[in-house]
């Protein structure tokens, strides 16, 4: 199985902030996430943490796209001791044997162990500038670049389209102001 594929759930963590002020809207982030389980088993004490959870995430997107990699690894790390994964092979509701990450029992715990257990499996193969906040004015949502050429810059289409049309309306803006 491929880790990295985790970092996703860090990813729709850091940017549901607002998700997360209802048990109701928690409950939504989670089944969106595929893990439909764990939203049933959610209680007002895994909100606590995954909040906390969302501030610390968002604060290791911050430090690698300020290009501070130690800060972010450093940040990384203290997530793994606070979330340690301790994996278990597991076969429940006619699945076939497939690996769960921590079998703390509590959702929360779930969704941290694979949110920064998928960050750390990005970070450590395909490198710490993988991780991004979005460029265009007043975004700042976190993404995973992917693209080959680590090229990406927006944490959408309609961020890119966005600020691309802000661009040339600044530079139609000063090239006004120089034939004036
Ligand atoms: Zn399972
Ligand atoms: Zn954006």
């Amino acid at each position: 199985m491929d880790l990295t594929s985790y970092a996703e759930l860090a990813v729709l963590l850091v940017n549901a902030a607002e998700a997360l002020d209802s048990l109701e809207g928690t409950r939504r982030l989670l089944t969106e996430a595929g893990r439909g389980d764990q939203a049933a088993r959610l209680t007002r004490a895994d909100l606590a943490i995954l909040r906390e959870l969302r501030r610390e995430l968002a604060a290791v997107f911050a430090a690698a796209a300020g290009r501070d990699e130690d800060a972010a690894v450093g940040r990384l790390n203290a997530l793994l001791v606070r979330h340690p994964v301790r994996p278990q092979i597991s076969g429940h509701d006619g699945q076939g044997w497939h690996l769960h990450l921590t079998e703390d029992g509590r959702p929360c715990e779930e969704y941290a162990a694979g949110a920064v257990m998928g960050l750390t499996a990005l970070v450590t193969e395909l490198g710490v500038d993988r991780l991004g906040l979005c460029r265009a004015a007043g975004c700042h949502r976190a993404y995973l670049d992917t693209s080959s050429n680590r090229s990406r810059r927006y944490c959408s289409e309609r961020c890119a389209t966005r600020a691309n049309v802000a661009a040339y309306r600044a530079r139609r803006r000063t090239l006004s102001g120089h034939s004036s």
